[in-house]
Protein backbone atom coordinates (compact mmCIF):
# COMPACT_ATOMS: atom_id res chain seq x y z
CA UNK A 1 0.00 0.00 0.00
CA UNK A 2 1.35 3.42 -0.59
CA UNK A 3 -0.82 6.25 0.58
CA UNK A 4 -0.17 10.06 -0.41
CA UNK A 5 -2.70 13.08 0.71
CA UNK A 6 -2.21 16.67 -0.01
CA UNK A 7 -3.62 18.73 3.13
CA UNK A 8 -3.10 21.55 1.75
CA UNK A 9 -1.94 23.03 -1.72
CA UNK A 10 -1.73 26.46 -1.31
CA UNK A 11 1.20 28.96 -1.33
CA UNK A 12 2.53 30.86 1.98
CA UNK A 13 -0.39 32.77 3.03
CA UNK A 14 -3.40 29.99 1.63
CA UNK A 15 -6.36 31.11 0.15
CA UNK A 16 -8.05 33.52 1.31
CA UNK A 17 -4.72 35.48 2.41
CA UNK A 18 -5.49 37.28 5.70
CA UNK A 19 -4.33 40.80 4.35
CA UNK A 20 -5.17 39.97 0.68
CA UNK A 21 -8.71 41.75 -1.03
CA UNK A 22 -7.32 40.69 -4.91
CA UNK A 23 -9.86 39.47 -6.72
CA UNK A 24 -9.71 35.83 -6.10
CA UNK A 25 -9.34 36.26 -2.49
CA UNK A 26 -12.67 37.91 -2.41
CA UNK A 27 -13.97 35.96 -4.48
CA UNK A 28 -12.83 32.48 -2.37
CA UNK A 29 -14.62 34.66 0.78
CA UNK A 30 -17.82 35.51 -1.67
CA UNK A 31 -18.05 32.32 -3.96
CA UNK A 32 -15.93 29.28 -2.48
CA UNK A 33 -17.98 27.42 -5.52
CA UNK A 34 -15.84 29.20 -7.79
CA UNK A 35 -12.39 29.47 -6.03
CA UNK A 36 -12.14 27.05 -3.23
CA UNK A 37 -10.87 27.87 -0.09
CA UNK A 38 -7.12 26.61 0.31
CA UNK A 39 -5.24 25.47 3.38
CA UNK A 40 -1.20 25.93 3.10
CA UNK A 41 0.50 23.23 1.73
CA UNK A 42 0.83 20.10 2.85
CA UNK A 43 1.73 16.49 1.77
CA UNK A 44 1.47 13.22 4.01
CA UNK A 45 2.56 9.64 3.09
CA UNK A 46 2.03 6.22 4.45
CA UNK A 47 2.78 2.49 3.93
CA UNK A 48 0.11 1.51 5.64
CA UNK A 49 -2.29 3.64 6.41
CA UNK A 50 -1.27 3.71 9.87
CA UNK A 51 1.83 5.53 11.16
CA UNK A 52 2.37 8.60 8.39
CA UNK A 53 4.80 11.01 7.82
CA UNK A 54 4.37 14.50 7.07
CA UNK A 55 6.26 16.28 3.99
CA UNK A 56 6.95 19.29 5.96
CA UNK A 57 4.99 20.85 8.61
CA UNK A 58 2.42 23.81 7.87
CA UNK A 59 1.54 26.77 9.67
CA UNK A 60 -2.01 25.56 9.43
CA UNK A 61 -0.77 21.87 10.61
CA UNK A 62 -3.23 21.68 13.96
CA UNK A 63 -6.20 22.18 11.65
CA UNK A 64 -5.08 20.26 9.09
CA UNK A 65 -4.88 17.20 11.87
CA UNK A 66 -7.84 17.84 13.23
CA UNK A 67 -10.11 17.40 9.37
CA UNK A 68 -7.99 14.05 8.61
CA UNK A 69 -8.95 11.45 11.48
CA UNK A 70 -5.67 9.41 10.15
CA UNK A 71 -3.73 11.96 12.33
CA UNK A 72 -5.57 11.76 15.20
CA UNK A 73 -4.26 10.17 18.34
CA UNK A 74 -6.60 7.12 19.52
CA UNK A 75 -7.92 6.20 22.73
CA UNK A 76 -6.68 2.91 22.04
CA UNK A 77 -3.04 3.74 22.95
CA UNK A 78 -3.71 5.52 26.31
CA UNK A 79 -3.91 9.22 26.52
CA UNK A 80 -0.90 10.78 24.57
CA UNK A 81 0.06 9.61 21.16
CA UNK A 82 -0.09 10.31 17.26
CA UNK A 83 0.13 8.33 14.44
CA UNK A 84 2.66 11.00 13.01
CA UNK A 85 6.08 9.12 12.75
CA UNK A 86 8.24 11.83 11.31
CA UNK A 87 8.58 14.51 9.24
CA UNK A 88 10.41 15.46 5.89
CA UNK A 89 11.68 18.82 5.53
CA UNK A 90 12.85 20.06 2.25
CA UNK A 91 13.65 23.54 3.57
CA UNK A 92 13.85 25.93 6.34
CA UNK A 93 11.36 28.15 4.38
CA UNK A 94 9.09 29.27 7.36
CA UNK A 95 5.74 27.84 5.27
CA UNK A 96 7.49 24.81 5.58
CA UNK A 97 8.69 24.44 8.94
CA UNK A 98 6.27 26.73 11.20
CA UNK A 99 3.82 23.50 11.76
CA UNK A 100 7.08 21.68 13.66
CA UNK A 101 6.50 24.06 17.09
CA UNK A 102 2.95 23.04 16.56
CA UNK A 103 3.99 19.73 17.48
CA UNK A 104 5.98 19.92 20.71
CA UNK A 105 4.01 19.31 23.81
CA UNK A 106 7.03 16.74 24.44
CA UNK A 107 5.85 14.21 22.03
CA UNK A 108 8.96 12.74 20.32
CA UNK A 109 9.50 13.65 16.95
CA UNK A 110 11.64 12.38 14.03
CA UNK A 111 13.06 15.18 11.65
CA UNK A 112 14.17 14.08 8.21
CA UNK A 113 16.26 17.38 7.35
CA UNK A 114 19.57 18.30 5.11
CA UNK A 115 22.62 19.12 7.86
CA UNK A 116 21.99 22.86 6.71
CA UNK A 117 18.28 22.64 6.96
CA UNK A 118 19.00 21.39 10.80
CA UNK A 119 21.30 23.88 11.87
CA UNK A 120 19.58 26.79 10.70
CA UNK A 121 16.16 25.59 12.81
CA UNK A 122 18.62 24.89 15.81
CA UNK A 123 20.00 28.20 15.69
CA UNK A 124 16.42 29.62 16.12
CA UNK A 125 15.77 29.40 19.70
CA UNK A 126 11.98 29.23 19.40
CA UNK A 127 12.60 25.45 18.36
CA UNK A 128 14.65 24.38 21.58
CA UNK A 129 11.05 23.85 22.94
CA UNK A 130 11.45 20.74 20.77
CA UNK A 131 14.73 19.66 23.02
CA UNK A 132 13.06 20.13 26.45
CA UNK A 133 13.60 16.20 27.69
CA UNK A 134 15.87 13.84 26.37
CA UNK A 135 15.00 12.10 23.20
CA UNK A 136 12.27 14.49 22.34
CA UNK A 137 13.63 14.86 18.90
CA UNK A 138 15.87 13.35 17.02
CA UNK A 139 17.46 14.60 13.60
CA UNK A 140 17.71 11.97 10.73
CA UNK A 141 20.42 13.87 8.22
CA UNK A 142 19.76 13.27 5.04
CA UNK A 143 21.50 14.15 1.36
CA UNK A 144 20.74 15.02 -1.40
CA UNK A 145 20.72 12.46 -4.47
CA UNK A 146 21.18 9.77 -1.55
CA UNK A 147 18.06 7.52 -0.82
CA UNK A 148 16.65 6.42 1.97
CA UNK A 149 13.95 4.42 4.00
CA UNK A 150 11.06 6.54 5.56
CA UNK A 151 10.35 5.06 8.96
CA UNK A 152 9.56 1.66 8.97
CA UNK A 153 6.74 2.45 5.90
CA UNK A 154 8.72 0.46 3.09
CA UNK A 155 8.64 4.35 1.30
CA UNK A 156 11.76 4.97 -0.75
CA UNK A 157 12.35 8.30 -0.40
CA UNK A 158 15.18 10.19 -2.65
CA UNK A 159 15.93 13.68 -2.03
CA UNK A 160 15.99 15.42 -5.60
CA UNK A 161 19.01 18.75 -5.41
CA UNK A 162 17.18 21.85 -6.40
CA UNK A 163 18.58 25.48 -6.99
CA UNK A 164 18.29 27.61 -4.07
CA UNK A 165 19.35 29.18 -0.67
CA UNK A 166 18.11 29.75 3.02
CA UNK A 167 15.61 32.50 3.03
CA UNK A 168 16.76 36.05 3.78
CA UNK A 169 16.38 35.51 7.46
CA UNK A 170 18.88 32.78 7.85
CA UNK A 171 20.50 33.97 4.76
CA UNK A 172 24.17 34.17 7.18
CA UNK A 173 23.70 30.73 7.62
CA UNK A 174 24.13 29.14 3.92
CA UNK A 175 26.60 27.60 2.64
CA UNK A 176 26.16 27.31 -0.88
CA UNK A 177 26.41 23.41 -1.24
CA UNK A 178 23.83 22.22 -3.69
CA UNK A 179 20.45 21.01 -2.47
CA UNK A 180 21.14 21.59 1.39
CA UNK A 181 18.58 24.71 1.24
CA UNK A 182 16.19 23.04 -1.57
CA UNK A 183 15.23 19.50 -1.85
CA UNK A 184 11.92 18.16 -3.74
CA UNK A 185 11.52 14.29 -3.44
CA UNK A 186 10.95 10.86 -5.00
CA UNK A 187 8.42 8.43 -3.43
CA UNK A 188 8.97 5.14 -3.88
CA UNK A 189 6.41 1.97 -2.72
CA UNK A 190 5.01 -1.31 -4.41
CA UNK A 191 6.16 0.14 -8.26
CA UNK A 192 4.97 3.58 -7.69
CA UNK A 193 6.94 6.28 -8.13
CA UNK A 194 6.12 9.59 -6.93
CA UNK A 195 7.45 13.03 -7.56
CA UNK A 196 7.12 15.77 -4.82
CA UNK A 197 8.34 19.35 -6.14
CA UNK A 198 6.32 22.20 -4.62
CA UNK A 199 9.25 24.51 -5.44
CA UNK A 200 10.67 24.88 -8.34
CA UNK A 201 13.10 27.65 -10.24
CA UNK A 202 14.06 25.85 -13.07
CA UNK A 203 12.83 22.63 -14.83
CA UNK A 204 15.90 21.14 -16.20
CA UNK A 205 17.00 18.42 -17.92
CA UNK A 206 17.65 16.09 -14.83
CA UNK A 207 14.41 17.09 -13.41
CA UNK A 208 12.63 15.78 -16.78
CA UNK A 209 14.75 12.39 -16.78
CA UNK A 210 13.44 12.15 -13.21
CA UNK A 211 9.95 12.68 -13.95
CA UNK A 212 9.48 10.21 -17.00
CA UNK A 213 10.46 7.50 -14.70
CA UNK A 214 7.44 8.28 -12.34
CA UNK A 215 3.58 7.72 -12.56
CA UNK A 216 2.64 10.49 -10.89
CA UNK A 217 4.04 14.13 -10.81
CA UNK A 218 3.21 16.93 -7.74
CA UNK A 219 4.75 20.59 -9.69
CA UNK A 220 5.17 23.87 -8.92
CA UNK A 221 1.62 26.27 -9.24
CA UNK A 222 2.63 28.71 -7.88
CA UNK A 223 1.88 31.48 -10.30
CA UNK A 224 0.00 31.06 -14.10
CA UNK A 225 2.73 34.64 -15.22
CA UNK A 226 5.88 35.78 -14.33
CA UNK A 227 4.49 39.34 -13.40
CA UNK A 228 1.43 37.75 -11.86
CA UNK A 229 2.38 38.77 -8.14
CA UNK A 230 3.79 42.46 -9.03
CA UNK A 231 0.56 43.37 -11.07
CA UNK A 232 -2.03 42.48 -7.67
CA UNK A 233 0.42 44.16 -5.45
CA UNK A 234 2.82 46.66 -6.84
CA UNK A 235 6.77 46.46 -5.12
CA UNK A 236 6.76 42.76 -5.42
CA UNK A 237 9.14 40.61 -6.98
CA UNK A 238 8.57 38.62 -10.19
CA UNK A 239 7.80 34.60 -10.24
CA UNK A 240 11.01 33.79 -11.80
CA UNK A 241 12.98 35.71 -9.14
CA UNK A 242 11.65 34.26 -6.19
CA UNK A 243 12.36 30.82 -7.14
CA UNK A 244 9.14 29.75 -9.33
CA UNK A 245 8.85 28.72 -12.76
CA UNK A 246 5.41 30.14 -13.92
CA UNK A 247 2.64 28.21 -15.76
CA UNK A 248 2.29 29.57 -18.80
CA UNK A 249 4.39 30.98 -21.90
CA UNK A 250 6.88 29.38 -24.61
CA UNK A 251 8.93 29.02 -21.17
CA UNK A 252 6.50 27.95 -18.44
CA UNK A 253 6.42 24.97 -17.18
CA UNK A 254 3.31 23.82 -19.02
CA UNK A 255 5.42 24.52 -22.26
CA UNK A 256 8.88 22.62 -21.15
CA UNK A 257 6.99 19.41 -19.71
CA UNK A 258 4.59 19.22 -22.71
CA UNK A 259 6.36 15.97 -23.98
CA UNK A 260 5.46 14.14 -21.19
CA UNK A 261 2.90 11.55 -20.93
CA UNK A 262 2.97 10.15 -17.31
CA UNK A 263 -0.94 9.86 -16.45
CA UNK A 264 -1.09 11.92 -12.97
CA UNK A 265 0.11 15.66 -13.35
CA UNK A 266 -0.91 18.00 -10.65
CA UNK A 267 -0.35 21.34 -9.98
CA UNK A 268 0.18 22.53 -6.44
CA UNK A 269 1.68 25.23 -4.14
CA UNK A 270 -0.53 27.44 -5.83
CA UNK A 271 -0.79 31.51 -4.65
CA UNK A 272 -3.99 33.18 -4.00
CA UNK A 273 -3.01 35.46 -7.56
CA UNK A 274 -2.87 32.65 -9.51
CA UNK A 275 -6.15 32.65 -11.89
CA UNK A 276 -6.26 28.84 -12.17
CA UNK A 277 -8.02 28.79 -8.91
CA UNK A 278 -11.04 30.07 -10.10
CA UNK A 279 -12.68 26.97 -11.91
CA UNK A 280 -14.66 29.42 -14.34
CA UNK A 281 -11.22 31.17 -15.88
CA UNK A 282 -9.89 30.33 -19.22
CA UNK A 283 -6.55 29.77 -17.27
CA UNK A 284 -7.66 26.72 -15.75
CA UNK A 285 -9.70 25.29 -18.22
CA UNK A 286 -5.67 25.42 -20.84
CA UNK A 287 -4.21 23.59 -17.42
CA UNK A 288 -6.98 20.84 -17.99
CA UNK A 289 -6.99 20.65 -21.62
CA UNK A 290 -3.02 20.50 -20.84
CA UNK A 291 -3.67 17.15 -19.07
CA UNK A 292 -3.43 18.51 -15.18
CA UNK A 293 -5.05 18.92 -12.74
CA UNK A 294 -5.34 21.45 -9.95
CA UNK A 295 -5.07 20.03 -6.57
CA UNK A 296 -7.55 20.66 -4.59
CA UNK A 297 -7.26 20.14 -0.09
CA UNK A 298 -8.08 16.40 0.40
CA UNK A 299 -6.37 15.44 -3.16
CA UNK A 300 -4.90 11.86 -3.13
CA UNK A 301 -3.44 9.18 -5.18
CA UNK A 302 -5.71 6.90 -6.60
CA UNK A 303 -5.03 3.37 -4.76
ZN1 LIG B 1 -5.17 37.49 -2.73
Amino acid sequence: MFFFKMLGTAAGGGVPQWNCACTLCVLSRTRPLSVAPRLQLQAIVSGDGKGWFLLNASPDLRFQIEANPELQPSPEFGRRNTPIKGIVLTSADLDQVLGVLLLREFQPLTIYATSLVRRTLEANSFFRMLQRIPGQLTWAEIVPGQSFLLGDSGILCTPIPLEGSLPFYAKELDTGEPGQASLGLLLEKDGRKIAYTPALPEITEELRAIYRTCDTVLVDGTFWSDAELNRTHAGTPLARSIGHVPLSGDDGTIALLADLDFPGRIFVHINNTNPILDSNSVEHRAVLDAGWQVAHDGWQLDQ
